[in-house]
C-alpha cells in the first residue's frame, strides 16, 4: 500500500469537510505510528520495560486507527487516538517525570480536537476539559509522590529534548494547515463573490467596481500623459445574444446554459488577458477594453461577432451545427464629454438597441 493511496478513503461518500480531517488524521496517526516504533526501541535499549510493552500496544493501536480512519470511521479512529495519547502522556509523565515532557502531547491534543470537523463545540469542550483533568492529576500526582521509574537523567533528558522538537513540528504543521485552509476558502469565497458560477465571467458587482476604478486611473493618467489621448482610451461593448429565448425554448434551457458557456469562450479568445468580460444579465455580456484604441476595440468586437456567428454549437442529437448570433452597441469614453461611466453604458445600450432594432447581428459603434 503506497503513501497516497493511504491519503484516498475507501468510503467515498466521506463528506468534503470531513474529508479534509481525514487527509490531516492520516498523516498524524501515521507519525504517532513511527514516534512508537521508535520509542519501543528506545525503551527497550534503556530497560524501561513498562514502557516498552505501552508503546507496543500503542503502535498496534495507531495501526489499526489508520485502517479504521481509511475506511471512513473517522470519529471512531479519532477517539481511540484520542484517548492513546491523553493515557500515553499521563502515563509517561508519572513513569519519567517531567523532564520527558510527554506531558505536551495533552496540550498539543486540544488543537487536534478543536480542528476535528465532525464534532459539535460543546463535545470539543468536554474532550478538552476531561484530558485537561488528567493532565491536572498526573501533575498533582507528580508533586507528592516519585516518579515510578527511577530512568538515568541523561536519557530522561534526550527524551525530553526530542518531545520538544516532535511537538513544536506537529503544533507548526498544525496552525500551517489551519493558515492554508483557511487562505484557500478565502480565494474561493472571493471568486464566488467576483465572478458568475455558470460562465466564470465576472459579475456585474464586480465590473462596476472595476470599470469605476479604471475610469479614474484613466483620467489621471491623461493630466499627466504625453501619450496620444487615443491609445488610452476605454471602450465598452454590450453584447446580447439574438433570440435566445427561442433557444431555450426549443431544445431547453440546459442547451441555452451551454450556448452561454460557449459565447463566454469565444469571447475570451477574441480578447486580451487585460481586457474583462462580465455576466451582464442573463443572456448578456459587459466587455471592457482596456488601454487600448477606439479603433482597437470595434475591430476586437467586430471579430467577436463574427467568430460568434461562425461558430457551430452542438444543440442536440440531430443539429450538431447549430447557428446563433450576437448584437453588440458600443462606446468609448472619450465619447462623453464629463467621463461619467453611467452615461457611457447608456450610450453603448442605445446603441445596442439600434443593433437589435435594425435586424440583429449588428455592431453599432456610433
Ligand atoms: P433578443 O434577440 O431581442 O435579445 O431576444 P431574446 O430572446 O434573446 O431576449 P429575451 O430578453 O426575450 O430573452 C432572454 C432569455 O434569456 C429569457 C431567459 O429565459 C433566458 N435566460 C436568462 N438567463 C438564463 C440562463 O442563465 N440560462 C438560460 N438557459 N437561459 C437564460
Ligand atoms: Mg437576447
Ligand atoms: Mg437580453
Amino acid at each position: 500500500m503506497t503513501f497516497a493511496n493511504l491519503l484516498t478513503p475507501d468510503n467515498q461518500n466521506i463528506k468534503k469537510d470531513d474529508l479534509r480531517f481525514y487527509l490531516f488524521s492520516t498523516q498524524l496517526y501515521l507519525l504517532c505510528l513511527i514516534i512508537h516504533a521508535a520509542l519501543i526501541v528506545f525503551f527497550f535499549l534503556i530497560k524501561v520495560y513498562l514502557m516498552t510493552i505501552f508503546n507496543l500496544f500503542s503502535c498496534i493501536l495507531f495501526a489499526s486507527v489508520v485502517i479504521i480512519n481509511k475506511r471512513g470511521l473517522l470519529n471512531l479512529a479519532y477517539h481511540l487516538a484520542l484517548i492513546e495519547i491523553t493515557i500515553h502522556s499521563s502515563f509517561a509523565t508519572l513513569c519519567l517525570g517531567w523532564q520527558s515532557n510527554f506531558c505536551f502531547y495533552s496540550v498539543a491534543i486540544c488543537s487536534v480536537i478543536m480542528f476535528t470537523t465532525f464534532l459539535k463545540l460543546y463535545i470539543k469542550l468536554i474532550e478538552i476539559a476531561l484530558s485537561s483533568f488528567l493532565y491536572l492529576f498526573t501533575y498533582g500526582y507528580i508533586i507528592k509522590h516519585s516518579t515510578l521509574y527511577n530512568a538515568d537523567v541523561f536519557h530522561i533528558n534526550i527524551i525530553g529534548f526530542v518531545n520538544i522538537i516532535v511537538m513544536i513540528s506537529l503544533l507548526t504543521s498544525i496552525f500551517y494547515r489551519f493558515f492554508l485552509e483557511t487562505s484557500i476558502l478565502n480565494d474561493k469565497l472571493k471568486t464566488a463573490a467576483e465572478t458568475d458560477s455558470l460562465t466564470g465571467a465576472y459579475n456585474r458587482r464586480f465590473f462596476n467596481e472595476y470599470v469605476d476604478i479604471e475610469a479614474k486611473r484613466l483620467l489621471s493618467e491623461l493630466n499627466y500623459t504625453t501619450e496620444s489621448k487615443h491609445q488610452i482610451n476605454f471602450g465598452i461593448a454590450i453584447i446580447d445574444i439574438d433570440n435566445f429565448k427561442k433557444i431555450n425554448d426549443t431544445y431547453g434551457h440546459l442547451v441555452g446554459d451551454n450556448v452561454l458557456i460557449e459565447v463566454v469562450e469565444i469571447i475570451k479568445k477574441s480578447i486580451f488577458s487585460r481586457d474583462l468580460i462580465c455576466r451582464y444579465g442573463g443572456e448578456e455580456f459587459v466587455v471592457l477594453f482596456t488601454r487600448t484604441s477606439k479603433d482597437g476595440a470595434i475591430i476586437a468586437s467586430e471579430k467577436i461577432r463574427k467568430e460568434v456567428e461562425q461558430h457551430r454549437f452542438i444543440f442536440n442529437d440531430e443539429i450538431k451545427n447549430g447557428q446563433i448570433t450576437i448584437s453588440i452597441g458600443f462606446a468609448c469614453f472619450d465619447e462623453n464629454m464629463s467621463y461619467n461611466i453611467e452615461s457611457i453604458l447608456q450610450l453603448a445600450d442605445k446603441r445596442l438597441y439600434t443593433a437589435k432594432a435594425s435586424g440583429k447581428n449588428k455592431l453599432i459603434y456610433e
